[in-house]
């Protein structure tokens, strides 16, 4: 089952004629999350095949323009395709003034669905969503303006039972799902036979996380720690630290030094500046660091692959 990332958007706050802004839609075993809406996202769906009615949910990591201006057009074109499912939006409280200022000027009451707004805590990490298949974490980012980054963890795979074991201790089928979430079976003579005898475990859960806009900041590497696949915003190279500094924004080598630090299995590197109409400058500092880094291109499908345990 996927866990996948498409890349909408890899431009920061100037769109130039081949990078739209950041936007980004991962797949987490079919449920499709939006992260970030700059402009131009529902043209970006359009061309690589993300349908509108799949995203149910998006995430906005601050208000800056350039992940926000998308969204009055992809809601224009949800209520014109007459969609009635809820929109859930996870984001800054002051979204909805600004969103459902546009939408009640242009639509009314002509609104078929529900948009449910999800303020953000922009002082620690704060568990926004779950379901049965993925958790989702927000977590306070360095920016100019609060800004948060987000986590997507699938949920632990459940072992399969052994065979051969559910035959050796006679297992009933009533205990069998007791055992596969973490029980341990009592024989009718009282012995324990433990999980971990009993169970086989064949893969790693998955994770995802997304980071824009941030300057490199130690605050933050505990909540990406250790996942498989880190997003990191690297808007300029290391010629402009100063300018990087004083934005609030990172460099090919910041993105990288965070990576290292907090042990992730790979790191995508985006949101570049217009000034850099070829980014290898900003990769290649990046690699240097931390060789699993990807420069990404509007259309790039990442998928997390299934790790065996
Ligand atoms: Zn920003």
């Amino acid at each position: 089952m996927s866990f996948q990332l498409t890349i909408l958007g890899t431009s920061s706050a100037l769109p130039t004629s081949n990078r739209y802004p950041t936007a980004q839609v991962l797949n987490v075993l079919g449920r499709f999350f939006l992260i970030d809406c700059g402009e131009g996202t529902q043209t970006q769906m359009r061309k690589y095949k993300i349908g509108f009615s799949k995203i149910d949910r998006i995430f906005i990591t601050h208000l800056h323009g350039d992940h926000i201006f998308g969204l009055i057009g992809l809601i224009s074109t949800m209520i014109l395709l007459g969609r009635d499912k809820d929109l859930h939006i996870y984001s800054h409280s002051e979204l909805q003034k600004y969103l459902s200022a546009q939408v009640n000027f242009l639509y009314a009451d002509e609104i078929p669905f529900r948009i449910i707004y999800h303020p953000l805590n922009f002082k620690s990490v704060q568990m926004i969503y779950e379901d049965k298949k993925v958790t989702i974490y927000s977590f306070p980012l360095s920016h100019r303006i609060p800004t948060c980054g987000f986590r997507f963890e699938e949920k632990p795979v459940l072992p399969n039972l052994k065979k051969q074991k559910l035959e050796e201790y006679n297992i009933p089928i009533r205990e069998r799902q007791r055992i596969k979430e973490g029980g341990d079976f009592i024989t009718s003579d009282g012995r324990v036979i433990p999980h971990s005898e009993l169970t086989i475990y064949h893969y790693k859960a998955r994770s995802f996380a997304f980071c824009s806009d941030t300057r490199i900041d130690e605050s933050y590497i505990e909540s990406v720690r250790n996942v498989d696949l880190l997003y990191h915003e690297a808007t300029f190279a290391e010629d402009n630290q100063e300018l990087a500094n004083i934005t609030y924004h990172s460099t090919g080598k910041d993105a990288a030094t965070v990576a290292l630090r907090a042990q992730v299995g790979k790191l995508l590197i985006g949101h570049f500046s217009a000034r850099y109409k070829d980014n290898s400058p900003i990769l290649e500092e990046a690699i240097k660091i931390f060789p699993q880094t990807r420069a990404i291109a509007e259309g790039d499908v990442i998928d997390v692959e299934k790790k065996l345990l």
